[in-house]
């Protein structure tokens, strides 16, 4: 059996993964917030984590693994969201959630096998709580319950942070009724128009981190394999949610591997709205730009490093997946190779295999070539070791692991570029006659009927140059036909 190495971030190293139980194998990783459409970077662990997924589900079974992510739908960004559009949070929770899966499905993640909506274990929470304040690890103050972090030694150890120096480092004013300011929130008290629930520290509502404590213990019980999600949640989200499971659940062991994506920027810079470079999936989506082409570009950076978008990289994603599916049409897969799940079992390096599958598409090209000459009788040529068609059923099966394809290659990669050429040709015609006729007017209505549906024209003396603009629209060519 292939053995899956991962970087833990618990204790900085590479690590064998050896699963508490084979036959059940349990990963958690925190999901979005609903109230807005996806942005580009939290297409990021969901891409990542897909992969860490289609592999364990490779090496272990596709029934022996249960990932679950879950969706925040309590929070107070969803209630300012819900108070200044005048809709109901239930209505924002639902529509976004939705988007979410449709944009995630889009660029190719399977679903989890659960996803548990945050609203849907309020007493579980409330239950997590109780057991806290028993067990001295909790507090009730002023209609809130906060963590005691001084309760828990370990507290910082994921992050590598002293409670002492995240104390000098905080500078935000502490509520009165913290016992240490380091404390945080189990549960808020919520007022006539805020979502509550009744508990037994009055109308509330739960702190974020709590819900990753209770829903992964409801559905992954106190000790799993896997936790992952972006680094920028290693402190305080993480931290927090192993005091609350480790204290809760004491000697249980809570996760035993950590697993953090970097940061995605665009064009070299944070992705920010105020620089103009923020961008949903959706958006790239709507502009033409495959959820297959989204992924590469995801995954030609390994998870570990900050990684850029850049639109050229999106445009060379783009050339080398069609290249790719067009040796894989109509092809059965057959076993992804033994070269691509090696390289993926060293803690997911993605950008490698990719760099492997473009070998093996080189070796069918190759292999193509030599086969019709063995095939032919051609003197000399070598009967190669493996088949051409082998070959592509491996290569098809590897993109599948990878979730660069399911089972047919998609329609974006089979539309054939518009041929401008007799638009070019009747434009040069008419330019001829112009030289002759010092009449260009034919020449001007050609050129701007082009222009219109977005081709760009360049005349020079060396000839003429059409080439269709991003805006280009075959439609409006009609009446020159
Ligand atoms: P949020 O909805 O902000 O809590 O984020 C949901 C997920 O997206 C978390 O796992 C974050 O770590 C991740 N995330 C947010 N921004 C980025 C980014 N720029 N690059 C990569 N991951 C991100
Ligand atoms: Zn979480």
């Amino acid at each position: 059996m292939t053995t899956i190495k991962l970087h833990n971030t618990k204790t900085r190293k590479r690590e064998d993964f050896v699963p508490i139980d084979s036959d059940n194998v349990r990963m958690y990783v925190c999901g979005p917030t609903v109230y807005d459409r996806a942005h580009l970077g939290n297409a990021r662990p969901v891409i990542v984590f897909d992969v860490l997924y289609r592999l364990l589900r490779h090496v272990y079974g596709p029934d022996h693994v249960t990932y679950v992510r879950n969706f925040t739908d309590v929070d107070d960004k969803i209630n300012a969201r819900a108070a200044e559009s005048g809709r109901s949070i239930g209505e924002i929770t639902a529509e976004t959630t939705q988007w979410f899966l449709d944009d995630m499905a889009a660029v190719g993640a399977l679903e989890p096998d659960h996803m548990p909506r945050a609203t849907a274990y309020i007493p579980q929470m409330i239950e997590m709580i109780e057991g806290l304040i028993a067990k001295g690890h909790a507090y009730a103050a002023e209609g809130h319950v906060l963590f005691a972090v001084e309760s828990y030694k370990e507290y910082g150890a994921l992050s590598g942070r002293s409670i002492d120096d995240m104390i000098a480092g905080a500078r935000v004013e502490v509520a009165p009724y913290k016992r240490n300011p380091m404390d945080f929130v189990l549960w808020k008290p919520s007022d006539g128009d805020t979502p509550g629930w009744d508990s037994p520290w009055g109308r509330g509502r739960p702190g974020w981190h709590i819900e990753c404590s209770a829903m992964s213990y409801e559905l992954l019980g106190a000790h799993f394999d896997i936790h992952g999600g972006g680094n920028d949640l290693m402190f305080p989200h993480h931290e927090n949610e192993i005091a609350q499971s480790c204290c809760a659940h004491p000697g249980a062991g809570f996760a035993n591997y950590w697993l953090h994506n970097e940061m995605l920027q665009v064009e070299g810079k944070k992705m920010s709205k105020s620089l103009g470079n923020f961008f949903t999936v959706r958006d790239l989506l709507d502009h033409g730009v495959p959820g297959e082409v989204i992924r590469y570009v995801m995954l030609s950076t390994h998870y570990r490093k900050p990684m850029d978008w850049t639109e050229k990289k999106a445009d060379e994603a783009k050339r080398k997946l069609k290249s790719w599916y067009d040796l894989v049409k109509g092809v059965e897969a057959s076993k992804a190779s033994r070269i691509i799940i090696d390289n993926l079992a060293e803690d997911l390096n993605t950008a490698f295999t990719l760099r492997q599958l473009d070998q093996l598409a080189g070796d069918i090209v190759h292999n193509d070539k030599f086969d019709g000459q063995f095939e032919a009788g051609v003197p000399n040529a070598p009967q190669m070791a493996r088949s051409s068609s082998e070959l592509r059923s491996e290569f098809k099966a590897s993109l599948q692991l990878l979730g660069l394809i399911g089972d047919e290659v998609p329609s974006w990669s089979e539309e054939t570029a518009f041929d401008l050429s007799r638009f070019q040709r009747s434009l040069e015609a008419a330019r001829s006659v112009a030289m002759q006729t010092k009449d260009f007017s034919g020449v001007d209505q050609i050129k701007n009927m082009l222009i219109g549906a977005g081709v760009q024209v360049q005349m020079s003396k060396e000839g003429v140059e059409v080439i269709a603009g991003p805006n280009f629209d075959p439609t409006k060519l009609e009446a020159l036909e």
